[in-house]
């Protein structure tokens, strides 16, 4: 696997120089910074006192060894005749006499212009460094041009998948902080307004009892639209709990379908309904559940101005199904593929309403995978669609501590207030 960050790329390569002391007695490479006003040591053959070579040189016109700037400016290899002389100590390596020469080879990276740094090298006191040699290093100078590349890259990426993921965290925790503020405020505008319009008809003029009327649906959609708001973020944060129990599936389905049925009927629809007893109980989390029955159900109802709403549950062997089917719109072939993302809405969608966040499905995406199924839609535009959504019986997909074996009492069935919800 190739190196994780530029130093490891370094620490490798000198690695493998390491292996060589007889012939190649000491190696550094030295990185410069991005405004190039520095040349740091970033790896090195072997441990370094403090006056043995410059841990970093200041690339200007003093530099303590002038090789270094001549490399800089003619990107060629350079040789330190010397070493004593330019004020280095360079370790001995394997033999007892010091090391009287050095090369300094340049580093490039692929695809930039100029050097990226340099690399020290310790010529043996007891072999003279032929072309043969020289040519090694140079190719093995390339290679880490080419590693160093490769790892920025990387860093590069990671840098900014972690840059993306803190603005995705950020925003969640931001849709969760305004939630929670509008919320307060929001239930202090109600409970004023519901306690106005409980008074008795001599107690309040009736344009007043309307106007009273208008603000209070209004600030039930406004709840909604936090409500959802709220929960999509906590599910993003991952807050969610779940805690899945055995379920009539069919019952709970079918009676939460069933508390649309007035609103449904008086625009005009048909709500069909067909949840038969399924062979075996199904694990949820029933309160995710209703989320799921509460959100498809209000979608089809939304988006269908005539015709037929139908709700049905069935067994397909090893899955047990929901679907949800209606008589509407419909949703365009090329907005399919982003359905489930978040607060995406099909533009121009015909609707009852325009009220909308484009959160809904994306809720009900998540809360199915939570439930270990999968959701599908297929849709026509003008003819309508169908949401489906399959789920395992049995709890083997279930993570085990989140699964009840027994329901609950009460539970299976207990329903929370639909109202509650985005219809
Ligand atoms: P919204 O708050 O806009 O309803 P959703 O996430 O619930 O957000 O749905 C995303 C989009 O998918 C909607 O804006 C709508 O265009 C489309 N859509 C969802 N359900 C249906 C449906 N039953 N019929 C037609 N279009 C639908």
């Amino acid at each position: 696997m190739g190196a994780q960050c530029v130093e490891e790329a370094c620490q490798r390569a000198v690695g493998v120089l390491a292996q060589n002391p007889l012939d190649l007695p000491f190696a550094g490479l030295y990185l410069l910074d991005a405004q190039r006003l520095t040349a740091r040591l970033v790896a090195a053959t072997r441990e370094l006192s403090a006056d043995q070579v410059p841990r970093q040189f200041l690339l200007n016109d003093d530099v303590s060894v002038p090789a270094v700037m001549r490399l800089l400016r003619t990107e060629q290899r350079q040789c330190i005749d010397d070493v004593a002389a330019a004020g280095l100590s360079i370790p001995a390596g394997a033999w007892p006499e010091p090391v009287r020469q050095a090369w300094l080879l340049p580093i490039k990276m692929a695809g930039q212009e100029t050097v990226a740094g340099f690399a020290l090298l310790g010529v043996s006191p007891r072999r003279q460094l032929d072309d043969a040699y020289l040519d090694f290093l140079d190719l093995i100078t390339n290679q880490i041009g080419s590693a160093i590349t490769d790892a920025q890259a990387y860093e590069a990426e990671r840098t900014r998948a972690e840059a993306l993921s803190q603005l995705d965290r950020a925003k969640t925790a931001f849709f969760s902080n305004i939630s929670h503020e509008f919320r307060t405020p929001l239930t202090l505008i109600m409970s004023p307004l519901e306690q106005a319009m409980r008074a008795q008809a001599n107690e309040i003029v009736p344009r007043l009892r309307d106007e009273l009327a208008i603000a209070h649906r209004n600030s039930l959609r406004l709840q909604r639209l936090v409500s959802a708001l709220l929960d999509f973020s906590r599910m993003e944060a991952g807050r969610i709990r779940t805690n899945f129990e055995p379920v009539d599936l069919a019952v709970v389905t079918g009676q939460l379908a069933g508390t649309f049925r007035t609103a449904i009927e008086r625009a005009g629809l048909v709500l069909e309904i067909s949840c038969p007893t399924l062979p075996a109980p199904v694990y949820l989390d029933c309160e995710l559940w209703e989320q799921i029955v509460l959100n498809l159900v209000s979608n089809a109802f939304k988006y269908t101005l005539s015709g037929t709403i139908r709700v049905s549950v069935q067994s397909t062997g090893a899955h047990a199904q929901l679907s949800v089917t209606d008589t509407g719109s419909g949703i365009p072939p090329e907005a399919l593929p982003h359905l489930f993302e978040r607060f995406y809405r099909v533009p121009n969608a015909q609707a009852r309403t325009f009220e909308g966040t484009g959160i809904g499905l994306a809720l009900v995406y998540e809360l199915v995978q939570l439930h270990g199924g999968k959701i599908e839609v297929h849709s026509e535009p003008g003819v309508g669609s169908t949401f489906t959504i399959s789920i395992p019986f049995g709890s083997s997909h279930l993570p085990m501590e989140f699964v009840r074996s027994a329901p609950v009492e009460g539970r299976s069935v207990a329903l929370a207030d639909s109202s509650s919800k985005k219809r």
